[in-house]
């Protein structure tokens, strides 16, 4: 007689692609070894999907070519349980994308953060630390949600309480769950983690905050916004230049905010980029519903202090507890959503400040004022430029950014170029409450 069977727990080597998705091929865990060098099979075209799962017309590698997914196991993130005793284990490793020869392939977003991260290794001695915070709407059921409340604290404890655990179980150290100013809107946070860790942590807490809700059977959505009159989810990335040793050299206690000079080249660089830069930041039609004035979001290139219309904020730092400054002071990123990647966002910011140190940019852009509250002319006059108001506009920005361009592989520009154009004629006939509508279900 034959054994009864069990279902076979499977291991998922993925890459999350140009568009912030995650996707990947499963086996059973226990031939992992097997795959754990020349990984899995993969094929380029899938990074020409658009959100809405077409693959462009346009994109450069057709029907042809084939590839491999080579895990990193350092990478792994295994969630044995949850809410739904019954659910698999979710078990997956992030991967890079590699020709069949070994060689990286030129348009894996990972890889992109891997070179630049250890080019600043290299070329300026440093290392990045980072962390994002994601804003997400949770359909938990209720009718009122008041922000901020222990209530809607309470409305989504239950869900809250398994998030927090599964992230641990992750790796991923979680900080806070808590209640945000919209509807339904909660905000996850966790640790900082040290270069393309950062990106992968970023990742894990959108899958696995993903799967708590599968398994709960709630309604979630990172979309940057969700209804016609919702406010807004951002993805803010705070980064903390440090030397190899992990000593922060963003801070310098003499100057007026703080910001050292190494810190200003670096800024003034993301500004200088950042119309471009939002090609890859905030990368859908949905995104420019949120980069308004009077969104807590960005409009304009600009660095403030504590200021949450700026697009680069400088973070309070506290002295109750006595822990130094300098580790606690970082530059939070705030034109960014769910619909970037982690992994291409965070490597063509990185991008932009280098170009920044080495360029040694002066940062002029700076206000404390709301940006949109100036006129034209106090614009003008610390160079502060208005953010794109479309994705067409953004993408122009990056096709006419030289240095951006230059520093970008090609493979995945042509990519990039071909999947954003084939998703703008795809939505150019919805309205923006269809909008909505459309992204609160893809992302
Ligand atoms: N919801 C705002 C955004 O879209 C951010 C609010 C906050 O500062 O937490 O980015
Ligand atoms: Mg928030």
């Amino acid at each position: 007689m034959s054994e009864r069977l069990s279902p076979l727990p499977m291991t998922t080597i993925v890459t999350t692609d140009l568009i912030g998705v995650t996707r990947g091929r499963s086996f059973p865990t226990d031939e992992l070894d097997a795959y754990q060098v020349a990984g899995c099979g993969w094929v380029p075209a899938n990074s020409a999907l658009t959100p809405q799962d077409i693959i462009a017309s346009s994109n450069p590698w057709g029907a042809y070519g084939d590839l491999r997914l080579v895990p990193d196991l350092s990478s792994r993130v295994t969630v044995n349980n949850g809410p739904d005793a019954d659910a698999p284990a979710l078990d997956f490793i992030h991967g890079d994308i590699r020709e069949t020869d070994g060689r990286p392939w030129g348009a894996c977003p990972r890889t992109l953060l891997r070179n630049e991260v250890e080019r600043y290794r290299d070329e300026l001695g440093l290392q990045i630390n980072a962390a994002f915070e994601h804003e997400f709407n949770l359909d938990s059921g209720a009718a009122e949600h008041l922000a901020f409340s222990l209530e809607a604290q309470r409305q989504g404890a239950g869900f809250g309480g398994w998030l927090l655990s599964a992230l641990r179980a992750g790796g991923v150290e979680p900080e806070m769950f808590l209640p945000e100013y919209g509807k339904h809107q909660y905000e996850i946070t966790c640790r900082p983690a040290l270069g393309v860790a950062a990106a992968d942590r970023a990742v894990n807490v959108r899958e696995i905050t993903r799967e708590i809700a599968r398994q709960m059977g709630l309604g979630l959505s990172f979309a940057p916004k969700t209804a016609e009159h919702a406010v807004c989810n951002g993805v803010h990335l705070h980064v903390s230049l440090q030397d190899m040793a992990g000593q922060p050299v963003m801070y310098d206690a003499d100057t007026a905010n703080g910001l050292s000079t190494l810190g200003q080249h670096w800024a003034a660089g993301v500004l200088h980029y950042l119309p471009a830069l939002c090609a890859f930041t905030a990368p859908t039609p949905i995104s420019y519903e949120r980069l308004q004035p009077h969104h807590w979001s960005a409009s304009y290139a600009c660095l403030g202090q504590r200021n949450r219309e700026a697009a680069l904020r400088i973070c309070p730092t506290v002295s109750l507890g006595g822990k130094s400054v300098a580790m606690q002071y970082n530059l939070e990123f705030r034109a960014m959503d769910a619909t970037a990647s982690p992994h291409l966002a965070m490597a063509a910011l990185l991008i932009a400040g280098r170009l920044g140190i080495e360029q040694r940019l002066a940062l002029n852009a700076i206000t404390d004022e709301i940006p949109d509250s100036l006129n034209e002319e106090q614009r003008q006059a610390r160079g502060i430029v208005a953010l794109p108001a479309s994705l067409s506009r953004a993408l122009d920005c990056l096709r006419n950014s030289e240095a951006l361009i230059e520093a970008l592989p090609s493979a995945l520009l042509d990519t990039y170029f071909a999947l954003k154009t084939e998703e703008l004629t795809l939505t150019e006939q919805l309205s923006p409450a269809d909008l909505c509508e459309h992204y609160a279900r893809l992302y």
